[in-house]
């Protein structure tokens, strides 16, 4: 998609603190980061959200999910825990239509979100 930013982030036009790549996935870090660590993982190719995803059926989302899982690995948090979130949809407060999982981890985290 053309005007939409992780497009343009997972095509390396606009930089980004990388932490993990993939063929068909990308992960960076997130700019305004909510936690020690707060990485983006995402599809390189264009789906709106989780659902969009979800319905691809390829793999895709399975590829998206083990990203998520080696960036914690990476990060040092897989064995203390960590937290992946994928907003959805308006009420749930998804700011930019590119399926993004936000792993979350390096503190303690309260449950539930606001
Ligand atoms: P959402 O609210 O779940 O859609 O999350 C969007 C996230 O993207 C927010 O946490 C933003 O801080 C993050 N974000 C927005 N623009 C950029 C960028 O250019 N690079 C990295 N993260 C970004």
């Amino acid at each position: 998609m053309t005007d939409c930013l992780f497009c343009k982030i997972a095509a390396k036009d606009i930089p980004a603190s990388i932490v993990y790549e993939t063929d068909r996935t990308l992960a960076f870090r997130d700019v305004n980061p909510q936690a020690p660590t707060h990485v983006l993982v995402v599809p390189k190719e264009h789906y709106e959200n989780a659902a969009a995803l979800a319905a691809a059926d390829d793999g895709l989302a399975d590829e998206v999910l083990k990203a998520a899982h080696a960036v914690a690995i990476r990060e040092g948090i897989a064995d203390e825990g960590y937290r992946l979130v994928f907003n959805t949809g308006p009420q749930a407060g998804q700011s930019v239509l590119h399926v993004h999982g936000h792993v979350l981890g390096g503190r303690s985290l309260t449950w539930p979100p606001g």
